[in-house]
């Protein structure tokens, strides 16, 4: 069961048009702005602006400040409108295929608490389990902020229907055609949503990090495998997996290593975690059992770990 602080669930967000969204989103992901710049930048009417944003002001979820380096000619101050990150709290959780991550956040994406858990089966009815505890152990300490949480977002890596909440493949859980956000709900109480991880990286990096006021920018993620997020035009670019730029799968060197796809030399057969270690270890280096030991190897100065990860650089540069 959920505890209180999910229970709650009338009281709703007010932004019931698609114009209300577009604004909240803009000072969410580019504020604090003036009427005036929000009106500029969503390529709204100053009239939409301040119907959209009276509500959210009155509800909380915006508040305005006198802008303290406006100096206005003549009538009013122009205010800066922006997010109460206060306002609302959320939990993120991410499956891989051993493990669990948790955070809470506020409503800017500023991370509160961080939990991780071994996930030792992969099955959905024990990731469930695991996802229903975790759930309730961040639920717990944010009852201490007094704020409600409104929603759980879960990123997988694979093949997610964001719309549908469905994890379609996921090679690391080993998973086909789970309805994960319906489940997830079903054993939380809060509202699920469910995309891929890269996507949900992507998404991150465009409203709260590096691809702040970018229009186009690519994000490329080295681990288990290589992956890569594109936005162009201000728009997250989704192919058939959930994500754009089937990076880890681009020849970089014909004769290069064996691919679990069936080619040779692609960049995640030279730069994912499992090919550095297999590096390390075919040139006879050192041993390093796990990729922290790889990385600290090449700290250190070992010239078969440098080796490795040179070579892992110039595939992704490649690539
Ligand atoms: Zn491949």
């Amino acid at each position: 069961m959920a505890s209180s602080s999910a229970a709650s669930t009338a009281e709703t967000f007010p932004a019931g048009t698609p114009a209300a969204a577009q604004i909240f989103t803009t000072v969410l992901s580019q504020g604090p702005l003036t009427r005036l710049e929000l009106a500029r930048r969503a390529g709204l009417s100053a009239a939409a602006v301040t119907k959209a944003v009276r509500p959210l002001i009155e509800s909380g979820y915006l508040v305005e400040d006198a802008d303290p380096e406006a100096r206005p000619a003549l009538g009013r101050p122009a205010n800066l409108v922006r997010v109460d990150g206060g306002r609302a709290l959320f939990l993120g959780l991410k499956l891989t295929g051993d493990h669990i991550f948790g955070v809470l956040t506020d409503l800017r994406c500023r991370t509160l608490l961080a939990r991780h858990a071994p996930l030792s089966d992969r099955a959905p009815r024990a990731v469930l389990a695991s996802t229903a505890e975790m759930v309730r152990e961040l639920l717990t300490e944010a009852d201490g902020y007094g704020v409600r949480v409104v929603g759980l977002g879960i990123a997988v890596s694979g093949d997610v229907d964001r719309a549908e909440g469905v994890v379609r493949y996921s090679p690391f859980l080993e998973w086909r055609e789970v309805p994960l956000a319906e489940l997830a709900t079903a054993v939380t109480g809060l509202p699920a949503t469910v995309d891929n991880d890269v996507r949900a990286l992507t998404v991150a990096e465009q409203w709260f990090g590096a691809g702040v006021g970018l229009s186009d920018f690519a994000v490329v993620t080295v681990g288990a495998g290589v992956g890569c997020g594109l936005v162009v035009h201000g728009e997250v670019v989704a192919g058939a997996h959930g994500v754009a730029g089937e990076i880890g799968h681009v020849t970089v060197d014909p004769n290069g290593p064996p691919c679990h796809c069936g080619n040779r030399g692609c960049v995640e057969a030279i730069a994912a975690d499992p090919a550095i270690l297999a590096r390390i270890r075919e040139a006879g280096g050192a041993e390093a059992a796990s990729i922290d030991e790889a990385v600290a190897l090449a700290r250190a100065g070992d010239a078969h770990a440098r080796e490795a990860y040179s070579r892992a650089g110039e595939a992704i540069g490649r690539g």
